[in-house]
């Protein structure tokens, strides 16, 4: 084991992940989970991911889990493809890179394998403070405190440690909401979806700035089977192949409805779309029909404002907890693994324990494209998806 301990707060994506690097590299480390469970709360199905974090998990995983990850992962064709309501072609774009199409519950479970005891489920974060020896003291919802070296924050996007950390750092929102949920793909479901629509990502704009967005996970091997054949014991649930299916409006397209997106149940989400698509193409309809009402739930978009780089201490920062962003881009996630990416090779190289320059190293890079992704996703949200401008700081 190294000299030092590092603390994650949120087994989200980038969280799970960093943690599994340095456990790899004997490197002592504990993550603390707000959630009871993987699956305590809804946070979104099919997450695509581009080759920096695909790259990035080979990485950062054991060649078994890169293993189970292959045997999970989806591959669309790595094409946009923008439709008008009549399902008439406006702009197609096709990738020179590969796309990846995994399952967000999934690619948890897989983070998880392997590395569960260093990982303290329900278990909220309440605020730190620095101790007189320089170490970082961590404040648990139940009262406690946990010492480490680094205290990562990879607290999502309400995050704790940015908010005590850095408080001029801002959460705006869009002035788009957005609704998710999926349609499994059965023989059936399959004929309402042409090749197109196969693509990584396909955008059905209305007339009036909403739309209704499609794009596929399709497995090639059951998550289940997969486990059971590579990591006997892991928790990997059954899955079966789906189409995400959203819709997304500005706030004032919902009008006083926007008050309750949060708190309505799936059948009157599922009312709203139907009503908004009634003079679209009849598959559209169609498409929407058979989306599971149980499957939905609202979110407003919201992205950070990028800010100038700090200066470097003991505690750090990864994914939506510094740099949320416009799912217009879909490269969120993408992001939050680069960062873990990174960061694991910082504080695993870190010579002689020069912590300092290695949290320094790292953060000169992650501010630098992580904003530059922030911003590209405004860019792509204020052409496909009418939201706001990013104030500027
Ligand atoms: C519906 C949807 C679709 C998306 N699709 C894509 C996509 O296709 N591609 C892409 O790249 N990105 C996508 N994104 C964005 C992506 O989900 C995020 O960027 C990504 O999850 C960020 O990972 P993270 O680890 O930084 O944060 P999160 O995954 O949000 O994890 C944060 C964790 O911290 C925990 N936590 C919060 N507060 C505390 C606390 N006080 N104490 C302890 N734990 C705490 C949370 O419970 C959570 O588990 C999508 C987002 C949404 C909502």
């Amino acid at each position: 084991m190294s000299k030092f301990t590092i603390i994650i707060v949120g087994a989200g994506l980038g969280g799970l992940a960093l943690a599994q690097a340095l456990r790899r590299h004997g490197v002592a480390v504990s993550v603390y989970e707000r959630d009871l469970a993987l699956d305590s709360r809804r946070q979104g199905y099919r997450l695509h991911l581009d080759s920096v974090a695909w790259d990035a998990l080979h990485q950062l995983l054991p060649p078994v889990l890169v293993d189970l990850l292959t045997a999970t992962t989806g591959t669309p064709r790595p094409r946009f493809t923008l439709l008008d309501r009549d399902l008439n072609e406006l702009f197609g774009q096709e990738s020179a890179e590969p796309a990846f199409a995994v399952d967000r519950l999934t690619l948890r479970a897989i983070l998880l394998t392997g590395i569960e005891d260093s990982v303290v489920f329900g278990t909220p974060v309440t605020g730190y403070h620095t101790a007189g020896d320089g170490r970082i003291a961590v404040h648990l919802s139940d009262g406690s405190t946990v010492h480490g070296d680094v205290l990562v924050g990879a607290d999502g996007i309400n995050s704790v440690v940015r908010q005590q950390y850095l408080p001029n750092a801002r959460i705006v929102e869009t002035g788009v909401w957005q609704i998710y949920g999926a349609i499994p793909l059965t023989d059936d479901t399959r004929k309402l979806f042409d090749d197109r629509m196969f693509g990584v990502f396909t955008m059905i704009t209305g007339a009036d700035g909403s739309f209704v967005g499609v794009a596929p996970v399709e497995f090639p091997e059951n998550p289940a089977a997969a486990a059971a054949r590579l990591t006997p014991g892991s928790m990997l649930a059954s899955v079966s192949d789906y189409m995400t299916c959203s819709f997304g409006a500005r706030s004032d397209w919902f009008g006083p409805a926007e008050q309750s997106l949060r708190h309505v149940d799936g059948d009157q989400l599922h009312d709203i779309i139907a009503t908004a698509v009634l003079t679209w193409h009849p598959r559209v309809q169609e498409i929407i029909a058979h989306c599971d009402p149980m499957t939905l739930f609202a979110l407003p978009l919201r992205s950070s404002v990028p800010i100038p780089a700090w200066n470097t201490t003991r505690v750090t920062l990864l994914g939506d907890a510094i740099h949320a962003m416009s799912p217009a881009s879909g490269s969120g996630a993408c992001t939050a693994l680069r960062d873990a990416a990174g960061l694991a090779s910082a504080l695993t190289h870190a010579v002689d324990g020069d912590l300092h320059a290695a949290l320094r190293d790292y953060e000169q890079h992650m501010v630098d494209y992580g904003f530059t992704a922030v911003r590209a996703g405004a860019a792509n949200g204020e052409r496909f998806l009418d939201q706001k401008p990013l104030p500027l700081q």
